[in-house]
């Protein structure tokens, strides 16, 4: 299956895309988890990165989406992969059409976790003790959340208006959005 894998900051992208993974037998390529590996390393697509995520922006289109293009190019994305974190915005959608095109490949599906904002910010500062990421620093996900309702809401849309979206409820427990997740993925054709 070729999976991709939306949400708001702290909707539990990260967490579900893993077990997802897990149960499907396919690669987790999360763009954040990519870029933080980068930064850690000190390699120059981390240097250059750093700012934005520091920040809560998004990091330049052009970096993220030669990542991307690298990543899916590899042995193990070839039978399928999950997108976690790309697209997140209008024009990621369309570097990932152009990919996808080259490659003769086609969505499998594309999952939407719906959280509301209230509960978001909850989460987060919840999920800061567990795993210590400084963007998950208050100002900074305010920040992160901004920028999803700016940049990442539209691209919604295009997928809704494409009719390719599925929406799921991110509320309550990690299983039972994980069971929301599998029901919904049975209905679709790898
Ligand atoms: P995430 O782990 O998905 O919450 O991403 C953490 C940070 O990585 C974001 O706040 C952005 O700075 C950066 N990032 C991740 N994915 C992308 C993307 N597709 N485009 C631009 N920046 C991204």
């Amino acid at each position: 299956m070729r999976l991709e894998l939306i949400g708001p900051p702290g909707a539990g992208k990260g967490t579900q895309g893993r077990r997802l993974c897990l149960d499907l037998g396919i690669p987790h390529l999360s763009t954040g988890d990519m870029l933080r590996k980068n930064v850690q390393l000190g390699t120059t697509l981390g240097q250059e990165a750093q700012p934005y995520l520091d920040r809560g922006e998004l990091v330049p289109d052009e970096l993220v989406s030669r990542m991307v293009e690298e990543r899916l190019a590899q042995q193990d994305c070839q039978d399928g992969y999950l997108l976690d974190g790309f697209p997140r915005n209008v024009e990621q959608v369309e570097v990932l059409d152009r990919i996808l095109e080259k490659r003769g490949w086609s969505r499998s599906a594309i999952l939407l976790l719906q959280v509301p904002d209230q509960e978001l910010m909850t989460r987060v500062l919840r999920r800061r003790e567990e795993e210590q990421r400084l963007d998950d620093r208050k100002e900074v996900f305010a920040k992160r959340l901004k920028v999803y309702h700016l940049q990442t809401r539209p691209l919604i849309e295009t997928y809704r208006k494409r009719g390719v979206l599925l929406e799921v409820d991110g509320g309550g427990s990690e299983e039972e959005v994980f069971g929301r997740l599998k029901a919904i993925l049975a209905g679709v054709a790898a």
